[in-house]
């Protein structure tokens, strides 16, 4: 079976390498270089206690994906022989106020009630099993795995998606067809714009913007989640502020309102960051659906499969979606009720 994945993010090179350890032929095709868009500007947390408002179907899948990363990140590392820098930091949610305080103690009541580890001290919020991991280096090492089991790269545009009718034939690219069996929708915040698609949620563009400072490693030693944002240290010292979510359509740009608003989360949430070096800030684009699910699963065009929608946890969610496309691929029944994510929806 040949399988054209569209778009060589941290979602489709994972797709990617999971469906040759399958045997199967796989072509990535990406306009750009591999995980350069917002697999390359994520922060990297692992963190479904932090993010999630609630229970619920995103919730379950983001701890099932949690539980994978560990294994993931080893096999990855020893597959391209590169670090992946992940980290069990753990994540401790700030409260700056009463009402932040009494809501982070009821997200610990939840999530204990749900078997979790949270544990309240006021002000803030300990989730000892949320981790990191560092997108730019995760990106890198991700391609080279495909690469190395045989993945193909083409660079262009897949315009189109090509059927017959019943079936998806191919791929587009530029002016070029490329035949396939099986196609994967994981073109990040760009999938809505590709031609030939049945009907799908939209997925459009969500800007982030974010800022590094780099102070002596250890001035902060967890994920911090504060102040409407995050801090996300580094071993070597390097600490990462984020983030904004705006609607700038297809826009990466940094404005300094919002650098203003990090410098000042920063401050709030690590008063010692104070004379660190502003190292470096840049944005990306999170590709969000109207109801924030990811959309995964088979499409009503057989054979085309889509991975994409991944909002603010796509590195998060990359081990688990990788799975459950190869195992689609493969006519299994995938491990996790798609349902709340189908295509369909
Ligand atoms: C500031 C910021 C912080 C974030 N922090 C986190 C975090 O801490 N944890 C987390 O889990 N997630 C985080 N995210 C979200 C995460 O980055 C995304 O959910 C994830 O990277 C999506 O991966 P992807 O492979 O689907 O998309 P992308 O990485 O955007 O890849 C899509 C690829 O498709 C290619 N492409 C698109 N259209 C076409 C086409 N027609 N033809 C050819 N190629 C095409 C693009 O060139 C690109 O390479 C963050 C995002 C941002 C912006």
């Amino acid at each position: 079976v040949r399988c054209i994945v569209i778009g060589a993010g941290a979602v489709g090179c994972a797709v990617a390498w999971r469906l040759r350890q399958r045997g199967y032929s796989v072509t990535l095709v990406d306009r750009g270089p591999p995980a350069g868009e917002a697999s390359q500007a994520a922060a990297g947390i692992l963190s479904p206690q932090a993010e999630a408002h609630g229970p619920g179907p995103l919730f379950e899948l983001s701890l099932k994906s949690r539980e994978k990363w560990p294994a993931f990140a080893a096999e990855l590392e020893q597959s391209s022989g590169m670090s992946v820098g992940y980290r069990r930091t753990g994540t401790r949610m700030l409260a700056l106020d009463e009402t932040e305080a009494a809501a982070l103690a009821a997200r610990a009541d939840w999530q204990r009630a749900a078997g979790l580890r949270a544990d309240w001290q006021a002000p803030a919020l300990h989730l000892p099993d949320d981790h990191q991991v560092e997108p730019p280096l995760l990106g890198a090492a991700l391609w080279a795995a495909a690469e190395r089991s045989g993945a193909r790269l083409v660079t262009g545009w897949a315009r189109r998606i090509l059927g017959d009718g019943a079936r998806v034939t191919g791929v587009l690219v530029d002016d070029q067809p490329l035949d396939a069996e099986r196609v994967v929708l994981a073109a990040g915040a760009w999938s809505s714009l590709v031609d030939g698609l049945p009907p799908l949620p939209r997925v459009r563009p969500l800007r982030g913007q974010l800022l590094e400072l780099t102070g002596s490693p250890g001035l902060v030693e967890s994920v911090v989640f504060g102040d409407g944002g995050y801090l996300v240290p580094r071993a070597d010292g390097r600490v990462l502020v984020g983030s904004s979510e705006e609607e700038a359509g297809f826009v990466k740009q940094v404005t300094p309102e919002v650098l203003a608003r990090l410098c000042r989360r920063a401050l709030r949430l690590a008063p010692e960051l104070a004379s660190a070096a502003v190292t470096r800030f840049w944005s990306g684009l999170r590709p969000t659906t109207d109801d924030r699910l990811p959309v995964l699963g088979a499409t009503a065009l057989a054979g085309l499969i889509a991975a994409t929608g991944h909002h603010r946890n796509g590195i998060l969610l990359a081990p688990i979606t990788a799975e459950i496309v190869a195992a689609l691929v493969a006519g299994e029944p995938p491990a996790v009720e798609l349902q709340p994510f189908s295509p369909a929806r």
